[in-house]
């Protein structure tokens, strides 16, 4: 029974709706614990480990969790963190510098207002944590929507990782109890998710291989990043990932026509 069964504990009390947190090769198993506890602090389930550093599972993040077992129990174990993500909507990677990549920096308090929007309408969106040393990679970047920075004190403002979890997990709980402002939804289609998104980005990125796009080795991966970035801008639809799978297609053909 989950009254007395300790592994249950407060899992009653997680909401369908909430983002997932998908911590990308966390170091400390204390951080990992310690994120699970704030996630089930304000009501989070869904904890997704890509690559944690000292395997999985961890004693010392069962120790940290102090009690929030079950979400340490759900935790699902990944390679990499593009099938981390393949079945969300919305992905927001957080970080604690301003980086130098073509996305929308939204506040704790927009991005907690996105999800609540997003999950009012069914769609399933996740929040990146990096490493504690070197937080999340461009590539890793490139796989999200938009970065989101808890504005702190810009001369000190990397939080340890469990303690940004706790701020944005808090962030997305407050937002529950704030009336949420109608979203301006282009098409109303339902929205791609990852995995329909990085099969188009695979789709499109082989297409232009092959066509010499890439003119050369060292600049194929900021390019890729900023092709990737006009493609997130664009908030596509399933459909309109379709089509474009279409055009690369038809683009790709004409070509092969051209060569013969
Ligand atoms: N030294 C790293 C910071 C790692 S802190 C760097 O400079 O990027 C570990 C993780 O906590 C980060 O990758 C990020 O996911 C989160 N984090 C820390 N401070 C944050 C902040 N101010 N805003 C948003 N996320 C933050």
């Amino acid at each position: 029974m989950a009254g007395t069964d300790g592994r249950l504990r407060g899992m009653s009390d997680v909401e369908d709706g909430a983002p997932a947190v998908v911590l990308v090769g966390a170091q400390l198993g204390e951080n990992v614990g310690a994120a699970a506890r704030a996630m089930l602090n304000c009501g989070l389930g869904d904890l997704r480990l890509v690559a944690p550093r000292d395997g999985w599972p961890n004693p010392q993040a069962r120790a940290a969790a102090s009690g929030a077992d079950a979400v340490l129990d759900a935790a699902r174990l990944y390679d990499d963190l593009r099938s981390a993500v393949a079945d969300l909507h919305h992905v927001y990677a957080t970080t604690a510098r301003p980086r130098d990549v073509a996305k929308p920096v939204l506040t704790p308090q927009e991005a907690a207002a996105a999800i609540r929007r997003a999950s009012a309408r069914g769609e399933r969106t996740g929040l990146l944590f990096g490493r504690e040393r070197i937080g999340l990679t461009n590539d890793e970047l490139s796989l999200a929507d938009a970065i989101l920075t808890i504005p702190l004190n810009p001369g000190f403002s990397s939080l340890n990782l469990a303690q940004a979890v706790l701020l944005l997990a808090w962030e997305w709980r407050r937002a529950g109890s704030l009336p949420s402002p109608p979203r301006p939804s282009a098409a109303g289609a339902p929205p791609a998710t990852r995995a329909q998104l990085l099969g188009f980005f695979d789709h499109l990125e082989g297409a232009l291989e092959q066509t010499g796009f890439f003119k050369t080795r060292e600049l194929r991966p900021s390019m890729v990043r900023n092709l990737r970035a006009i493609f997130h801008r664009a908030n596509l639809s399933e459909r309109e990932v379709r089509t474009l799978h279409g055009v690369v297609t038809a683009l790709c053909g004409r070509r092969k026509d051209q060569l013969e």
